[in-house]
């Protein structure tokens, strides 16, 4: 399956710079010489009808960050997966380790979430991972699993829904897991997808936590990894279009 490689610009980046890194995206994916994957950017709400425009016809996917559940009514401060789709999404990020850390976002919720990103014609990145307690204790496949079960949503195709597995340890450290804890992770999600659904074996598996244009090729490289979510290297275009071009 073709890699999608899709970047998490989390809580960064007034007008001018989000402009700027899609814009220098853009000239890159115009430059000839474009890497052999799918392209995806998910900057912060405020930013995204602006960068919708300025990707419009370059191939490169818009995505958000999150969404909620309800498709609207008083929930204030929030946004509805149709309010992202009207605003030119493509994807919506679940269930990121952050949101689940810093506003409580259980597995139930994650489903919702994903549920309502289904419902408005979204793509959800589902995102599960193991903390460095759950690692410590040798419980990262049981963790992952009990994760992916619950949240995965109900009656989905393999083309409308992406998992991301990303250690929470991982995440902005600069440390990744071997590629054989790598491989054993994105196996077990596998088995659980085609468990789920007849065509789990087409359903995108990304890895995410401190991918660089250093160590993309050997983390792309191996089975079952689809691609990469990437948060802190995808805010420089060279690295964020190093990574991709890593795309084996
Ligand atoms: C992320 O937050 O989704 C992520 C992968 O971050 P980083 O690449 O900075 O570890």
């Amino acid at each position: 399956m073709r890699k999608l490689i899709a970047g998490n610009w989390k809580m960064n980046g007034l007008k001018a710079e989000g402009l700027a890194l899609a814009r220098a995206l853009v000239a890159r994916a115009a430059a000839g010489d474009p890497p052999d994957c799918a392209l995806a950017v998910c900057p912060p709400a405020t930013l995204l009808i602006a960068i919708a425009d300025t990707l419009r016809g370059s191939g490169i996917a818009l995505g958000a960050q999150d969404c909620h559940a309800e498709t609207k009514g008083a929930h204030t401060g929030d946004i509805s997966a149709a309010m992202l789709k009207d605003a030119g999404c493509t994807y919506v990020i679940v269930g990121h380790s952050e949101r689940r850390a810093s506003h409580g976002e259980t597995d139930e919720v994650v489903q919702a979430k994903a549920s309502a990103a289904h419902a408005a014609g979204l793509v959800p990145i589902l995102c599960v991972g193991e903390t460095l307690a759950e690692r410590d204790k040798g419980q990262t496949l049981a963790a992952v699993k009990r994760q992916l079960e619950v949240s995965l949503p109900a009656g989905f195709k393999a083309q409308q829904i992406v998992v991301a597995y990303e250690p929470v340890w991982a995440i902005g450290t600069g440390r990744t897991p071997t590629a054989v804890e790598v491989a054993a992770v994105h196996a077990q999600i596998r088995a659980l997808l085609k468990e789920r659904i007849k065509d789990g074996t087409h359903v995108p598996i990304l890895y995410g936590g401190s991918v660089k244009p250093s160590n993309a090729l050997e983390l792309l490289s191996i089975a079952n990894v689809d691609g990469a979510l990437v948060g802190g290297a995808s805010l420089d275009a060279a690295d964020f279009w190093a990574i991709a071009q890593s795309s084996p």
